[in-house]
């Protein structure tokens, strides 16, 4: 399996080319070398034979021609036989034959037994026939390769005999495998030295390539921090300075984009508003701190969870935000079980694809408007409230005025009582529109306080003071305690006064006559100077004691309008104890009494009013 992803390797590719083409050329030249040496190796070999059978048939002409038996033909013999001898060529065998193809005599020993016998061969025949250019290729009877020649002897005209040369090719052979041998021994080397340098030079190319395969894979994995070598100015070398260009421009980018990404991370963290992000399917998939908050969804969501599904919404709605109708909606949005519902207002805006121009998601921003929507329920229950305060009293003074109209004017007595409702119900609007006026300054922060240092004791007794003619009337006990501790404080004695005023009004108003009103003054655990005013009256319902702060609350209308309250007073006592930075809060038993206390700073505090 190894090898056989090796051989896939450019390298070894590489390799292998190199050696199959110079295989291949190797191949070609031998086979070209190899034919034109043989050949010229064997016809140099054959002109060598033919030079030399014409040699010896110019110098055996003379030689022919003696009678037979003739002790002339004994020299001619003789001296024919030397010649052969003479001309010994490595391993041929040379025969002269007379002109009818007999072996006159040969230069091989072993062969004289064939003196006298015919040549027949083909190339003897066609020389005794005058032919010159006879040349045979044989395979002899001990197989061995032969190259037979023969030339005609010719005297005057006649072919008075032949000679015949018949010569091994077993050197020239061996010559040429030896040949074959270099040759081959020099392509084996031709092919290693290829094969080294093929290696050397797939090397060259693929160990860059290596190195950047390596260096994409790490920044494929985000690791940016390598840079690929530059080997030289090559291809390769410009291959790897764009690459490492690139991963600098990758990196550049991607820092880029975790930037955008952290600072719309921390934007979308730290808005006040939630919002929640969509795929075009309705699935979320982001949804910041503060939406999650507001929708009680802390922790991971489950995968696909919808919008529809998150916030609750009827199913057309969820399909018409989902098609990218931009709409809102008011939602009311329990973030935990048993809390009060937040009112929120949701506005979905759907995302567009930049081609195309898809709806790629939607995007819904959720805004609390629960105090907003709180203020503008009480302003409206304000404005109710205040107008039929003012009806009230305005349409008895107008019937009283109109049985004035009547007639009443007639009857001196029912016109002194008529008259007298008037100025108490003209006289009630006064105290109503003032203790209105009163709150609207203390709202609009327009009344700077003007703190001084103050007497409790005085403050406490100027106030039982003021009311001693009720008290009296009323035989109610009144007493002022106040401890040592808090002999004096810092604060607006006239606003202060007011808030006073109010409580033991209240007190006295119901408390039924015998009662008892306290006044006392002492330090709280939290240092503060903390004053109450305590009746034995009728009580308060605990379920009303939560909302007796509010502006025209009260427990009975009735009784507390024929009391000539306006309903206003604990609440302007409660601003005017926290414009002095205190707290005011009531305790009460029904028909058993109240105690209303309020704390205020015991020492100056920094930057109020002198
Ligand atoms: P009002 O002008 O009607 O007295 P307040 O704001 O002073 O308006 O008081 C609101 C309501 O709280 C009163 O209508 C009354 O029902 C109740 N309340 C206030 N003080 C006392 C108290 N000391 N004892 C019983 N009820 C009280």
């Amino acid at each position: 399996m190894k090898a056989l992803s090796f051989f896939r390797t450019i390298q070894a590719r590489l390799i292998v080319i190199y050696v199959l083409l110079i295989l291949i050329a190797m191949q070609l030249i031998g086979v070209y070398f190899v034919s034109s040496m043989k050949n010229s190796l064997t016809d140099n070999f054959t002109k060598d034979l033919k030079a030399r059978a014409e040699m010896l048939s110019i110098l055996t002409a003379d030689k022919f021609g003696s009678e037979t038996g003739t002790a002339d033909e004994e020299s001619a013999v003789e001296s024919l036989r030397g010649m052969v001898n003479n001309l010994y060529i490595n391993g041929a065998e040379i025969q002269v034959l007379d002109a009818s193809g007999k072996i006159i005599t040969t230069s091989i020993p072993s062969q004289n037994d064939y003196v006298g016998q015919r040549n027949t061969q083909t190339v003897v025949s066609r020389a005794l026939q005058g032919i010159s250019d006879n040349e045979e290729y044989i395979i002899a009877d001990d197989n061995v390769r032969k190259k037979v020649v023969a030339k005609p002897v010719i005297s005057g005209d006649k072919v008075v005999g032949a000679i015949y040369i018949a010569a091994d090719m077993k050197d020239l052979y061996a010559t040429m495998s030896r040949i074959n041998s270099v040759f081959l021994s020099g392509l084996l080397l031709a092919l290693a030295l290829t094969a080294v340098l093929g290696v050397i030079l797939a090397h060259t190319i693929t160990h860059p390539i290596k190195e950047m395969t390596k260096h994409a894979t790490a920044v494929a994995e985000g690791r940016f921090n390598r840079k690929v070598p530059v080997f030289g100015n090559d291809e390769i070398g410009q291959l790897s300075q764009a690459f490492n260009y690139m991963t600098d421009r990758l990196r550049e980018a991607l820092l880029q984009n975790e930037e955008e990404k952290e600072k719309l991370s921390s934007i979308l963290a730290n808005m006040s508003d939630g919002v929640v992000a969509t795929d075009e399917s309705g699935a979320v998939i982001l949804m910041n701190t503060r939406a999650a908050l507001m929708l009680g969804a802390e922790g991971p969501l489950p995968a696909g969870a919808s919008l529809g599904g998150l916030l609750g919404l009827e199913p057309e709605q969820s399909v018409s935000v989902t098609q990218g109708v931009p709409q809102s909606a008011m939602l009311h949005l329990s973030p935990m079980v048993g809390e009060d519902p937040n009112i929120v207002r949701v506005t979905f805006t759907p995302i567009h694809r930049r081609e195309g121009g898809r709806i790629a998601g939607t995007i819904a921003v959720l805004q609390d408007v629960t105090e907003q929507e709180n203020l503008e329920e009480s302003r409206r229950e304000f404005v109710a409230n205040v107008s039929h305060e003012l009806r009230t009293p305005l349409t008895t003074i107008k019937s009283y005025a109109e049985a004035l109209d009547d007639g009443a004017l007639e009857d001196p007595q029912l016109a002194v009582r008529f008259v007298g409702v008037i100025r108490n119900e003209t006289e009630r609007m006064i105290r109503l529109v003032t203790d209105l006026l009163h709150l609207s300054r203390l709202d609009s922060k327009e009344s700077s306080l003007r703190i001084q240092q103050t007497d409790i004791t005085e403050m406490l007794e100027d106030v039982a003071d003021r009311f001693s003619f009720q008290i009296r009337q009323k035989r109610i006990h009144i007493s002022t305690r106040v401890r040592k501790d808090v002999a004096t404080a810092w604060l607006d004695r006239d606003q202060i006064d007011q808030v006073l005023g109010n409580l033991v009004s209240n007190a006295l108003k119901y408390t039924p006559e015998g009662g008892t009103i306290q006044l006392e003054a002492h330090k709280s655990e939290d240092g503060m100077l903390a004053v109450s005013v305590r009746d034995s009256g009728i009580g308060i319902p605990k379920k009303d004691i939560e909302r007796i702060f509010e502006r025209f609350y009260r427990v009975d209308k009735a009784r507390s309008r024929n009391m000539g309250g306006t309903g206003l007073g604990l609440s302007i006592a409660r601003e005017i104890v926290k414009a002095h930075g205190g707290s005011i809060s009531l305790q009460s038993e029904l028909n058993e009494g109240s105690l209303v206390t309020f704390t205020l700073p015991l020492m100056k505090q920094r930057g109020s009013g002198a």
